[in-house]
């Protein structure tokens, strides 16, 4: 099996360089790929209904001989249209094709067919439109629905597959060693690739669904564990005195409790001198966060170490180092940034002091990361909205000390079994708390007809000296009704906005500009800031007090909170206005669901149950790869037997020595290529 996905695609016979591409559009560049290509649903043929007794509307199957032969026309607009009668021996029925010249030679009297489709009407008969088709005698009567591409249909994907089954050899290893498969009731993987494409019964579709979803989990809990630190190894970084209370003295404002006891988590997990600490902080937007890093990292700073601070965007990396800077702007405490935007020498002088132990503490984007990093003595690794940053990032930057700590901030909540999964064996606190005095951010949902009463509160607010930001959900403006930042704020500032300074901020501009517009609104120049999701994570504006979403139903609900967030910071009232044409019920009700809440654990239920877990364990977020049969949420009992069989199979696994987990590694490193790190799963 694993030898298969070094075959190419265009070995397959009928599948040139043409179709070749569109196959890869699809990710499947192998024939082993290919294999691996599981329907995303089933036909089933099974249930034959007369033709007497068919309902207009209904889907459903017929046995058949035609009794005309197929004819051809052409039809208004000069589409070709092929007919023919067909009989089921009791009543007569019509089937139409459109476009397609190869019907004629395909379908022969004489021959009895399976016809599948939507019956319609026309002129007191019964019909079917463009149904799929097969000889009533190939024996299949579960067909496989394959997503498909434009020029790539379901019929030719599965006429791939079978010759890509074929090409099986007899008797082939199994990525699952029989014992294990005994244990957990699998099937074994030919015969589960077999029955995933052609079953027979529908029983065959959930035995092999539930051996492949088990070889899929195995795989994921694998691959993680293999790039995920070892969270129970000592750490060389040794924490002796808790600066806490020197911190205090730093601060404007009095810590909040949670923020307190999230801190001394972190001392005592430090000063552990058993292991490295490896703790999530989760905490709504605007609960304090930061100050929770920074005080960790004082106290790592004070007992001699370097501290590291990642952010997953430059404009909040560049809003974190402004905060260090200021905070301890009175101590001895050095403190740097590092970005990519920044010139190559800029680097070089930043990179020369971190090595030689000239910078205390570095802030940074995934700059932080790449090789030429080196710190003289790390003691702990921070990351900030961690659910940004893959698996492979945050190890990559642990890797940079000698088992530093590790501190992993972030707003969104992860179920404990997710969690539990993406970052090991690691604790978590939670902070509970907003900080006194902080302002409840009222939130309404308005259409088009109320917009030029928002634009006039926008004024009175601006006149007030407040700001605002806007955020649309595409730069462009997209022909599907997507307001385009850049459109919107040429509008609005020649009209409504002429007499108030608007800017633009989106994530394909140049960083520099970026940075400059960020500077411009932080200093009060911008009255307001039209955006697209780049403020969504960590930004902090005290001043800005008015958070306006337009197309708000494209966007998730934790997202919008997040957005949210973005205002009520300061000492002034705050409001965040979702606009939305798009009507339905199913919106309103998401979008009211954010009106009656600012919780943000609420609204992650919420959304959850709202809209699926799809979004919400949108793999690429956590920096998981994507799966292809497998869904976490769905799978939980699945996910809990392939964790306990990766444990039983661990130490043979990673012995690569053993041939008999070849396939197994194969199969790691093809589930991870995507997420940019196969290469290291060995
Ligand atoms: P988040 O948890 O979203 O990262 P931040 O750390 O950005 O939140 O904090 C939001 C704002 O609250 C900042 O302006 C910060 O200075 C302020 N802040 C943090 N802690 C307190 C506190 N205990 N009292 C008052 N203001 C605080
Ligand atoms: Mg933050």
């Amino acid at each position: 099996m694993a030898s298969l996905y070094e075959i190419p695609i265009e070995n397959i016979n009928g599948i040139g360089t043409k179709r070749g591409q569109l196959y890869r559009k699809l990710d499947i560049d192998s024939v082993g790929a290919l294999v691996r290509f599981y329907p995303r649903a089933y036909e089933d043929w099974s249930k034959i209904s007369d033709i007497a007794a068919l309902t207009v509307g209904e889907t459903s199957c017929i046995k058949v001989t035609l009794s005309t032969p197929v004819t051809e026309h052409r039809v208004a607009g000069g589409k070709l249209l092929a007919t023919t009668n067909v009989s089921d021996g009791y009543a007569y029925m019509k089937i139409a094709f459109f476009n397609n010249k190869y019907i004629k030679s395909m379908l022969k009297m004489g021959v009895e067919y399976l016809f599948y489709g939507k019956v319609t009407s026309s002129g007191g008969m019964r019909e079917m439109i463009n149904p799929t088709f097969a000889k009533a005698d190939t024996g299949n009567v579960i067909h496989p629905i394959y997503s498909q591409v434009s020029g790539l249909t379901t019929k030719q994907i599965e006429a791939a597959v079978k010759k890509a089954l074929a090409m099986l050899p007899e008797k082939i290893k199994d990525t699952i060693p029989e014992y294990v498969r005994n244990k957990y009731n699998l099937i074994g993987l030919k015969d589960a690739l077999l029955k995933i494409h052609f079953p027979e019964i529908s029983d065959d579709i959930a035995a092999s669904r539930r051996r492949l979803i088990f070889e899929e989990l195995l795989v994921l809990v694998l691959g993680l564990s293999s790039i995920k630190s070892m969270p129970s190894k000592l750490s060389a970084v040794n924490i002796e005195k808790d600066f806490t209370e020197d911190f205090l003295k730093l601060l404007p404002f009095k810590l909040t409790n949670a923020q307190y006891s999230a801190i001394k988590d972190c001392m005592s997990d430090m000063m552990n001198n058993t292991k490295a600490m490896n703790r999530l902080v989760q905490g709504d937007v605007g609960s304090g966060k930061t100050m929770v890093a920074a005080a960790v990292a004082y106290s790592c700073i004070k007992n001699g170490y370097q501290a590291a601070m990642m952010a997953p965007t430059e404009i909040l990396a560049q809003q974190h180092f402004q905060t260090f800077d200021n905070l301890f702007k009175d101590t001895d405490v050095r403190i740097k940034l590092l970005t990519g935007s920044m010139t190559a020498k800029q680097k070089r002088l930043v990179l020369a002091d971190l090595a030689d132990g000239e910078i205390d503490f570095i802030v940074g984007t995934h700059s932080l990361i790449s090789e030429n990093v080196a710190f003289k003595n790390l003691g702990v690794v921070v990351t900030d909205e961690q659910h940004r940053f893959g698996v492979r990032q945050r190890s990559d930057l642990l890797e940079k000390g000698r088992n530093p700590h590790l501190l992993v901030m972030s707003a969104t909540p992860i179920p404990r079994t997710l969690a539990l999964m993406i970052y090991g064996d690691l604790d978590i606190s939670v902070i509970n708390e907003l900080p006194p005095g902080r302002q409840i951010v009222d939130t309404f949902l308005i259409d088009d007809s109320k917009r030029m009463r928002v634009y006039n509160f926008l004024k009175k607010n601006i006149n007030e000296g407040r700001q605002c930001y806007i955020v649309c959900p595409a730069v462009e403006n997209s022909e599907t009704g997507l307001i385009g930042v850049e459109e919107y704020a040429e509008e609005i500032q020649k009209t409504v906005f002429k007499d108030y300074s608007v800017a633009v901020l989106h994530g394909k501009m140049k960083s520099a500009d970026k940075d400059d517009i960020m500077n411009k609104f932080i200093d009060g120049q911008i009255n307001i800031l039209v955006s697209t999701t780049v403020i969504e994570v960590g930004v902090n504006v005290p001043n800005s007090t008015i958070m306006m979403i337009e197309n708000a139903e494209r966007f998730g609900l934790s997202q919008l909170h997040q957005l949210r967030g973005r205002v009520g910071r300061g000492e002034y009232k705050s409001y965040c206005i979702l606009v939305s044409n798009a009507g339905g019920e199913e919106v309103g009700r998401r979008l009211r669901a954010l009106c009656s809440t600012n919780d943000g654990f609420k609204i992650a239920d919420e959304d959850l149950k709202l809209r699926g877990p799809g979004d919400f364990f949108g793999s690429r977020q956590h920096g998981l790869p994507e799966l292809k049969i497998a869904d976490l949420a769905e799978n939980v009992s699945i996910l809990q037997d392939a964790q306990s069989a990766a444990k039983e199979i661990m130490s043979d696994y990673i012995d690569k020595q053993n041939n008999n987990y070849r396939g197994l590694r194969a199969e790691v490193r093809m589930l991870f290529h995507n997420v940019g790190h196969g290469q290291q799963l060995n």
